[in-house]
C-alpha cells in the first residue's frame, strides 16, 4: 500500500497569509530539495525536516480523526510538501470531506486540485516552477530587496525572517519599510511564534 513520509501531524492555528488565526491540521512532510542559509537565503532553516515515518492516507486520517472530528481545513507542509504530495492523495483527503492548503517552496510545480497554495520562493526567479498561487510569500532579512515575482496571486506578502522564536526589530523596521514603499504587498508575520504555537 502506497505511504509518504510525514515528519508530525498536529492541529494547530495557521499563523500567517490570508488564513491567518484558522484551525488547521497540518500534515508535515518529511524531506526538502533546498538548504536554506543565511549567507543566500537571508536565514537560516529551523524546520527539522529529516526524521519521519512513512503512513498510508488511511494512518493519516485516524490521525487527523485522533485530533480533531471538527476541523476541516489541512495545511500540506514541510520540508518541502511538492516532493510528495499527489493527486492520489488529494483525492482521498477530499473524500474525506477536507479542504486543503499547501505551503511550498515553489521549485516544483503542484498538482491539480488543492483548495490554497501559498509559494514562500526560496530558489531564484527563474527556477520557480509553481507560478499561480491564492498567496505569494517573502521572507526577507534586513536589506534584502523585494524580488520582482514571477508568481501570479492574489495576495502579496513580505514576511520578517524570524530568528528563532522572535523577530530582530530592525528586520521588521525594514520589512514594514519595504511595505510602504510597495503598497500592494502587505506585511505577513510569524503570529504562530509570537503566539507559542507551532
Ligand atoms: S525550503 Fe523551507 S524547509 Fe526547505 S530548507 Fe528552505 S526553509 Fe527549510
Amino acid at each position: 500500500m502506497k505511504s509518504y513520509r510525514i515528519n508530525e501531524i498536529f492541529f494547530s492555528l495557521q499563523g500567517e497569509g490570508a488564513r491567518v488565526g484558522q484551525p488547521s491540521l497540518f500534515l508535515r512532510f518529511s524531506k526538502c530539495n533546498l538548504i536554506c542559509k543565511v549567507e543566500t537565503h537571508g536565514f537560516d532553516c529551523d524546520t527539522e525536516f529529516e526524521s519521519g515515518s512513512d503512513q498510508t492516507v488511511e494512518e493519516i486520517l485516524a490521525a487527523f480523526g485522533d485530533l480533531t472530528s471538527e476541523c476541516r481545513w489541512v495545511v500540506l507542509t514541510g520540508g518541502e510538501p511538492a516532493l510528495q504530495v499527489d493527486v492520489e492523495l488529494i483525492e482521498a483527503l477530499h473524500e474525506a470531506g477536507y479542504r486543503l492548503a499547501i505551503e511550498t517552496n515553489g521549485s516544483v510545480e503542484l498538482p491539480e486540485g488543492l483548495d490554497w497554495v501559498t509559494v514562500s520562493p526560496k530558489v531564484a526567479e527563474h527556477e520557480i516552477r509553481q507560478k499561480v498561487a491564492d498567496e505569494v510569500k517573502y521572507v526577507l532579512g534586513v536589506g534584502q530587496a523585494l524580488p520582482q515575482t514571477v508568481v501570479e496571486a492574489d495576495h502579496y506578502w513580505i514576511s520578517p525572517a524570524f530568528e528563532g522564536d522572535r523577530v530582530d526589530p530592525q528586520t521588521l523596521e525594514w520589512c514594514v519599510r519595504l511595505v510602504k514603499e510597495n503598497p500592494h504587498w502587505g506585511l505577513s508575520v510569524q503570529m504562530h511564534k509570537c503566539w507559542g504555537l507551532r
